[in-house]
């Protein structure tokens, strides 16, 4: 069993917890709390042993009625991996704790390439992780194109990519952030950093990105656009995108046509919390013409970087070597079954 410990219990760090809970192979030793917050509760609920970064502010938890199994420190050093989902930047200061534990570590897209050298996605890269200290699982924007991408790259090659994201303002239980009516440039540059952060996994690539913010919370949604290195039929590309364990298709018989009917087609299939694991790739939208390939895709910020966390933990322990496997092994576990 791989012991992993949680840094960082949020939007990312809770579903990462949850997916470890479902995993044959991994044991959640426990998650890590700055502060009390609904989510110290939920933690509680669940019985997942609960440590703190400040062990002064134990008696405030435990008036609370939550129970401190102990500091971060201890709960690091009974870890084989810890996944760090703390906010982006605050990541990177805690590599030094875990340099000191001789701990394995991952962490999230809101941290620079830098933080691990070493950047990854379950499909394009999972054998180069293997047995490795520390990698960055990218962000869901990066998870997605290069999902997409590599499917693509690895059937038919491809020449050049241009992606238009659309960007939702917030997650839907974040109440500072917007814009609330605006239709923000973010950034205003050509490129974006998605572009360069594919290139993190996808060096290879030729990617142009540009990105907007809108007063959504759903989801984001990419206009994807690829310069194949052949001509091919539409219906071989939908056959590679049905094949793949990571990509749903949304169908037009389904009549949905946005983000906001995809999450109630998610939550009415009885998904925990409502969240796509997978990309969400509109079948209709896919299109060649010539040698360009078009489509549109739903990507959910808050999960589908949950199943490439646990398909990290694996590859960087080492235990299974093929990302097949893996991918299988996490799917199933979660009870995943891409839609189609
Ligand atoms: P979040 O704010 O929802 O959760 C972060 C958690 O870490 C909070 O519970 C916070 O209290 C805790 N925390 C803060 N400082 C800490 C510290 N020093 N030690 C331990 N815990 C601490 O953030 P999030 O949205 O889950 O993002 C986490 C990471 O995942 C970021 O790198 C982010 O860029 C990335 N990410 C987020 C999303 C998303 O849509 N939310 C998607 C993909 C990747």
């Amino acid at each position: 069993m791989i012991k992993v410990a949680i840094n960082g219990y949020g939007t990312i760090g809770k579903r990462v917890a949850d997916a470890v809970t479902l995993q044959k192979d991994m044991k959640l030793i426990g998650v890590s709390k700055t502060k009390i917050s609904a989510e110290a509760f939920v933690a509680k609920s669940k019985g997942y042993p609960l440590y703190i970064a400040d062990l002064e502010k134990r008696s405030e938890f435990e008036s609370a009625g939550i129970r401190v199994e102990g500091s971060v420190d201890e709960m690091i050093a009974s870890a084989d991996v810890v996944v760090d989902a703390t906010p982006g930047g605050v990541g990177q200061k805690n590599r030094a704790l875990y340099e000191k534990a001789h701990v394995k570590a991952l962490w999230q897209g809101g941290e620079k390439h830098e933080v691990a050298n070493f950047s990854f996605n379950s499909q394009c890269n999972y054998r180069s992780a293997i047995g490795k200290q520390f990698v960055r699982v990218v962000s869901c924007n990066t998870t997605g194109l290069c999902r997409v991408i590599n499917t693509i790259d690895s059937a038919i090659g491809v020449e050049k990519v241009r992606a238009v994201m659309v960007r939702r303002g917030s997650d839907p239980g974040e109440i500072k952030k917007g814009p609330i009516d605006a239709v923000v440039l973010d950034p205003v540059e050509i490129p974006s950093h998605h572009g360069p952060d594919v290139q993190t996994v996808l060096p290879h690539i030729s990617i142009v990105t540009s990105a907007m913010i809108v007063p959504a919370t759903m989801m984001h949604m990419h206009s994807v656009q690829m310069d194949l290195k052949k001509e091919v039929k539409t219906e071989e590309i939908i056959e590679l995108f049905r094949k793949n364990p990571r990509i749903g298709l949304i169908t037009k018989e389904t009549g949905i046509k946005s983000t906001a009917q995809l999450k109630e087609y998610v939550m009415d299939l009885g998904r925990p919390r409502a969240d796509l694991w997978e990309n969400g790739v509109f079948l209709e939208s896919v299109k060649v013409v010539g040698k360009d390939l078009y489509l549109f895709q739903a990507i959910h910020q808050e999960a589908d970087v949950v199943v490439e966390n646990i398909d990290a933990i694996r590859a960087i322990s080492g235990e299974v070597t093929d990302p097949d496997t893996s991918i299988k092994m996490t799917n199933e576990a979660m009870g995943f079954v891409a839609i189609r």
